[in-house]
């Protein structure tokens, strides 16, 4: 097995070979056909990645897979996520997906402003999302008008998701579809971002405006909060 360390000098276009050849296999995987992955192997070592062992370009997939995990994308089952790389490192592969197109880095920027947030949201729901997002475990707090926090577009849309249109508190379908003919539900963090509650799927949850608002407002909403974490298993009391 190859370490990290001896991977550290993968030139920008090593980088993106191996993305290229990444993106392909995954495409035939997807379309449920064959995928000799050691072909593959070897067919990058024959042109951009001459002079890379084989299993330091498995060591690259495995990467790539860390990177598309993070992003809840699908990866190519075969390549099992590696630990997460140094920063400079990791960074670099990110750079090589973004310029081969594997992921729009703007669609996960965490933002502070709800429609942006609710844009980004949008687009995310969309998609297929595997696995469970990391979050936000101390979001950083921005000063506008009014003081909010920088948020994770995956997770409230992993959140809403997971709910499919039914509100996590009551149990009720969600009160009315949007515009875009999506339940509306709203997202609420259970400990809350003000009192350095994480933004974790483990602490956010989907509800409807009345459960939202008894969170928020009601004369039990210790005791509703409380019952939260017992009904909705994924919560972690922090
Ligand atoms: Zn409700
Ligand atoms: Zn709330």
């Amino acid at each position: 097995m190859d370490t990290g360390k001896k991977n550290d000098d993968w030139s920008d276009a090593e980088l993106e070979a191996a993305v290229d050849g990444y993106l392909k296999m995954l495409a035939i995987e997807r379309s449920s056909q064959k995928l000799n992955k050691a072909h593959e192997n070897r067919l990058l070592r024959e042109g951009v990645l001459i002079g890379r062992s084989k299993g330091s370009i498995e060591y690259r997939m495995r990467n790539i897979s860390t990177e598309l995990n993070d992003l809840c994308l699908p990866y190519i089952v075969g390549y099992v996520p590696a630990a997460h790389l140094g920063a400079g490192v990791a960074q670099r592969v990110r750079a090589a997906m973004i310029a081969k197109g594997a992921f729009n880095p703007d669609d996960y920027a965490p933002t502070a402003d709800a429609q942006a947030l609710n844009a980004k949201v949008l687009k995310l729901e969309q998609q297929e999302l595997v696995g469970t997002p990391r979050g936000i475990e101390k979001p950083q707090r921005v000063n506008g008008t009014t003081s909010s926090f920088l948020r994770d577009p995956l997770v409230k849309a992993w959140v809403l998701k997971q709910a499919n249109g039914v509100c996590e508190g009551c149990d009720q379908d969600a009160p009315f579809k949007q515009s875009n003919g999506l339940h509306f539900l709203e997202v609420h963090h259970v400990k809350h971002l003000a009192n350095d509650g994480t933004d974790w799927v483990t602490n956010a949850v989907a509800l409807c405006p009345n459960c939202h608002r008894r969170c928020h407002h009601s004369s039990d909403k210790e005791a509703f909060t409380l019952s939260l974490y017992t009904k909705v298993k994924r919560l972690k009391r922090e």
